[in-house]
């Protein structure tokens, strides 16, 4: 059996760390946390990110938006937190009803305040390797790799999934840690062929149990970010966990692997916020 990747063990560490640095530091983060409508995942993500500020230290606002918001509303919303003392990071809750343009939201979002580092500017950074806000999800990826000392100099990581908010993001930051990065989605040809070659294999599709023994190389690191529910209730990842584990050197379990560690990230980007002047 694989070393399980226990995500929910990393992030207690990282909370109790972060814990630690907000007492001493005297900060006093906070977090706005804006829902629109009531899409029931939303509202568990959100209230699981509360929780979390509310453990570490960091105060969480909440703004509950009813569905039929427009466009100009959550704006004006925006543009009040933007200038906010008491907020030093704003998370809008993706994703947001159709009437709404989440682009320009998310455009304008103060990029000192992007705690999820979706805003183009932070992206712009990423690419270019200068320091600012990185997304939640592959930055606890990332840290979740790094506290394991899994090697990732020279490594091949495969990435399934082009999202702007998993797939290329990671793929910047696997490139900063020295990683071949090879990026593979739904028109790639030969898929099982390029996987069966990743040193750590990211599946990030949303297709559940889809990345099955033959598709992975023996030995490798799997990290499993998928989050699908299944028509009896069980949460299961993009991977085929049972059939995977006996093979691969280590791997993320689901849930308890990277959707704590995206948690963790969120709060330990509130923090660096809290930290600008
Ligand atoms: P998206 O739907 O935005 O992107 C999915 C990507 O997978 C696309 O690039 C798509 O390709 C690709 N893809 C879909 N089907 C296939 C296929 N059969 N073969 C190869 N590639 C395929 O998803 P997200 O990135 O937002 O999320 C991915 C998964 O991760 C979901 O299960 C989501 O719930 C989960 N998630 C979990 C988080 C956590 O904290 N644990 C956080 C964020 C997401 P193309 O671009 O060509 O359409």
């Amino acid at each position: 059996m694989a070393l399980l990747l226990d995500g929910k063990k990393i992030s207690q560490e990282i909370k109790n760390e972060l814990k630690k640095e907000i007492k001493e530091s005297k900060l006093s983060p906070g977090l706005a946390v804006v829902l629109v409508g009531e899409n029931p995942a939303s509202v568990i993500y959100t209230k699981h990110k509360k929780k979390a500020c509310a453990e570490v230290g960091i105060k969480s606002f909440s703004y509950e938006l009813p569905h039929e918001t427009t466009q100009y509303e959550l704006e004006e919303l925006i543009e009040k937190l933007n200038l906010d003392k008491k907020i030093h990071g704003i998370l809008v809750q993706l994703p947001l009803p159709e009437q709404i343009n989440a682009q320009k939201i998310i455009a304008s979002i103060d990029p000192k305040k992007d705690v999820d580092g979706f805003h183009p500017l932070n992206v712009g950074k990423l690419m270019l390797g200068l320091p600012g806000f990185r997304s939640a999800t592959p930055l606890g990826i990332i840290e979740l790799i790094k506290r394991y000392n899994l090697d990732l100099v020279g490594q091949h990581a495969v990435i399934v999934g082009r999202s702007n908010i998993v797939g290329k993001p990671l793929a910047q930051l696997l490139l900063q840690e020295h990683a071949t990065v090879t990026i593979c989605h739904s028109k790639t040809k030969n898929l099982p062929e390029i996987t069966a070659q990743a040193d750590i294999l990211v599946a990030a599709l949303g297709r559940p149990q889809f990345i099955k023994k033959d598709m992975v190389k023996k030995g490798a690191v799997v990290i499993d970010v998928g989050m699908n529910r299944l028509d009896n209730g069980k949460l299961v990842g993009d991977v085929d966990f049972d059939e995977v584990k006996n093979i691969v050197e280590a791997i993320t379990p689901v849930p308890g692997g990277v959707g704590p560690m995206t948690i963790a990230a969120l709060l330990m980007n509130t923090v660096k916020a809290a930290g600008f002047k």
